[in-house]
């Protein structure tokens, strides 16, 4: 699947703003998964898979999900990325950073 210019620049801004960190807690240096709304199957955020199960179970009104469900990183960054599926592929915009050992061979 191709992405437009737009996904990829919203995906690369996602991706740096976040850090490598979990958008619920924060975490740093663990896989991170897209977050999408199951509803308009749009990314909200990058989640560690702990909290993306977890978000997935969880339904309160309150609490750390409901906060996040109600403020992701897409809607603070004011982005707009549509979810192309779980994995990350060769033209995903949220594809991690080259690792070292393939770069400059
Ligand atoms: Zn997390």
């Amino acid at each position: 699947m191709a992405l437009g210019g737009d996904a990829l620049r919203a995906g690369e801004m996602l991706r740096i703003w976040q850090a490598g960190r979990c958008a619920v807690c924060g975490k740093q240096g663990l896989y991170l998964v897209k977050d999408h709304d199951h509803e308009t199957w749009l990314v909200r955020g990058l989640l560690c898979r702990s909290c993306n199960v977890m978000e997935g179970m969880d339904s309160d009104e309150s609490g750390c999900f409901a906060d996040y469900r109600r403020r992701h990183p897409t809607v603070i960054l004011g982005v707009r990325l549509e979810y192309a599926g779980p994995l990350f592929g060769a033209e995903d915009p949220l594809l991690p950073e080259p690792r070292k050992e393939a770069a400059g061979t």
